[in-house]
């Protein structure tokens, strides 16, 4: 089984309330089974929902409870994309899955090696998949 950030497959969970459609993904995964899954959705956050960003460090480091996800009206949201990220991997452990596609750019899905400034870091949820041994690969956007 494979997971997909659900965004990449159309389903409107974005920030925004929009979606991030992948075709040429959509296209590759046509004959496999996969799980769309929204961690910050899971986490509780509504959509839309105002955007975030981890400061501090990555999500590796929120994890450790040294970096903190706060959104643009200055909210500490890091609660709730902890609970999305261990949401997705108890569903990730309950159907066996191990191997993940996830959105860039994301403070949850990313799983980028940049910096905190391009946003093209690794966030909460792939942070804890890959602590975990799963499979992370990072799609790029295609708009
Ligand atoms: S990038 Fe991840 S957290 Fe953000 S909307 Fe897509 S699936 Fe949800």
């Amino acid at each position: 089984m494979i997971t997909v950030s659900a965004c990449l497959c159309g389903v409107n969970c974005r920030y925004d309330g929009r979606n991030s459609y992948h075709n040429a993904l959509m296209e590759k995964l046509a004959s496999e089974d996969f799980l769309p899954v929204c961690p910050e959705v899971l986490g509780g956050l509504p959509v839309p929902r105002t955007p975030a960003r981890i400061i501090g460090g990555t999500g590796y480091d929120v994890l450790k409870r040294t970096a903190r996800v706060i959104n643009d009206k200055g909210r500490d949201v890091t609660g709730a994309f902890l609970k999305g990220a261990f949401a997705v991997l108890a569903i990730l452990q309950e159907h066996s899955v191990s191997r993940c596609y996830v959105k860039d750019k994301s403070p949850s899905c990313g799983f980028g090696k940049g910096s905190l400034t391009d946003n093209r870091i690794t966030g909460v949820c792939s942070a804890l998949l890959d602590q975990k041994g799963i499979q992370v690969i990072e799609i790029p956007s295609e708009k």
